[in-house]
């Protein structure tokens, strides 16, 4: 009894795949969604958001049954009225669904939207792959021509560029559905004799997805799928002609690429144009101990499917100009990308890639004793809405802890109550840089304050430089 008593409760834990994001980490996050959104407004797209919910068959009929996101990696289940329904796995399928629901096809044509939020997989967690994961993406819907396919590549290849992170951009075509059908034809025609050197995932596709073949991560699949038939001889003359002037746009555009003839991506929607961006090869220093760990257990849980070297891409995406009709709507030809944050910020940190800080407060309001607390609190809340850049630590006593806080927050001036000030109706004003300390008048704290920091050439006050900052 006495030993269950001192048992000690199991804490709970957060779910396999699932990864928290901690402040540490905000600034790459606010960054990055920044990034995205200037790009986005630059070139025209508006922000779309759909729910994280949808019906099952919205996946099933769009990206495909025997693709392995439907198939193995849809979280799925009824709901308490008894309908299918699942979290997104990706976006496309969504964005189609509000385009039509919406009547967007009346609006003026191209519909450009972009997205950012939380995608569900039931994957292998292993490094840089998540159950739960962030993507970003872009889409273009109600036009054919090459240029926008050219352009967004150009998009997402400046992301890259501007970011700093060096990547390769990887470009194919797999032409229409008839070009498709010839073509796993020929492909199941040339691994027929060879059945036996493929793992056992690529046997079930040479039924079920052929063209998932030429994409398999295992070693003796990828030997073999060097000298497979490759989609580029198999092309309609229109998908061709298109495929070649999206290429001479890219090379206008001076974008360095490689014409990839493995990549099919691994949806079903996907025609015409394809393509991903990879990050060049890189070995870091020194992952840091955190990121070992997580590794590490990674790849004691997933062995067999960790593969050092695999090609991770950052982002892909292609045309689908059959997927509008697919799902009931008109002709509509579209395309898309979409890239994955959480490796995206894993390769910026490998790559010690600087990205802007937050803005540092500049003003640190101290308190000595409950009086000046009360008259501090306030005073932090009139500071704040006049648009001065703030910090504090209300629940510290003393002085020092406080005077603590405001060096580690880089504060340019720290402004300090006690007992004295209370009495005189006045406030000291400590310049952080060489210490001096000055005494003034309460009620002129605020325009002292909006000189001094001009000085510095602080210039937002009273606009946007409101940030709230607390301790950290
Ligand atoms: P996909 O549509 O599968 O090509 O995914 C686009 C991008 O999303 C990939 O290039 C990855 O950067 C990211 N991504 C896909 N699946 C995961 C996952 N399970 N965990 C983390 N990122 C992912």
């Amino acid at each position: 009894m006495a030993e269950a008593k001192t048992k000690q409760k199991k804490t709970p834990q957060i779910l396999r795949g699932m990864k928290d994001i901690l402040p540490e980490d905000e600034r790459y996050w606010s960054y990055i969604s920044k990034k995205v959104a200037d790009m986005a407004h630059t070139y025209g797209y508006g922000r779309i958001e759909t729910p994280h919910l949808e019906p099952t068959s919205l996946f099933v009929r769009s990206i495909g049954k025997d693709t392995d996101v439907v198939e193995k990696e849809m979280y799925t289940f009824d709901d308490r009225g008894g309908e299918s329904i699942s979290l997104r796995p990706e976006g496309t399928a969504s964005i189609v669904r509000a385009y039509i629901e919406h009547g967007m096809l009346n609006r003026p044509q191209p519909v450009k939207v972009y997205y950012f939020g939380p995608f569900f997989r039931y994957d292998r967690p292993q490094s840089g792959r998540y159950r739960q994961f962030n993507q970003f993406g872009f889409e273009v819907l109600g036009e054919a021509h090459p240029v926008i396919d050219a352009q967004l590549m150009m998009i997402c290849y400046n992301f890259f560029q501007e970011i700093g992170l060096p990547i390769s951009l990887q470009v194919n075509s797999i032409g229409s559905p008839d070009t498709r059908e010839e073509y796993q034809k020929a492909l199941v025609d040339y691994y027929k004799s060879r059945k036996n050197s493929l793992c056992e995932d690529c046997k079930k596709r040479m039924t079920k997805n052929p063209m998932r073949l030429l994409d398999c991560k295992e070693q003796d699949c990828q030997l073999l799928a060097q000298d497979a038939p490759q989609i580029i001889d198999f092309l309609d003359e229109e998908s061709n002609q298109h495929f070649v002037q999206v290429l001479e746009h890219l090379d206008s555009l001076e974008i360095p690429y490689t014409l990839n003839s493995r990549l099919v991506r691994g949806l079903d929607y996907y025609s015409g144009t394809v393509f991903e961006f990879w990050p060049e090869p890189f070995t870091a220093p020194d992952t840091g101990e955190e990121e070992k760990k997580e590794e590490a257990e990674n790849d004691k849980e997933d062995n067999d499917n960790a593969k050092p070297g695999s090609q991770s891409s950052l982002g892909g995406g292609g045309r689908y100009d059959y997927l509008v009709e697919m799902m009931g709507g008109p002709e509509t030809p579209a395309i898309g990308f979409a890239c994955g944050v959480e490796r995206l910020i894993k390769e910026i940190k490998n790559r010690d890639i600087k990205v802007p800080k937050r803005h540092d407060p500049d003003i640190f309001v101290a308190q000595l004793g409950d009086q000046a607390r009360k008259k501090c609190l306030k005073l932090f809340e009139e500071m704040r809405r006049q648009g001065f850049n703030v910090a504090e630590s209300f629940s510290k006593d003393g002085l020092k802890s406080q005077m603590e806080q405001a060096n580690k927050r880089r504060v340019k001036f720290t402004v300090i109550i006690g007992q004295k000030e209370i009495m005189d109706g006045t406030i000291l004003i400590r310049d952080m840089e060489n210490g001096i300390q000055e005494t003034v008048d309460f009620n002129k704290l605020l325009p002292e304050m909006k000189k001094r920091l001009e000085k510095y050439g602080v210039k937002e006050i009273n606009g946007k430089n409101n940030n709230h900052n607390q301790e950290n």
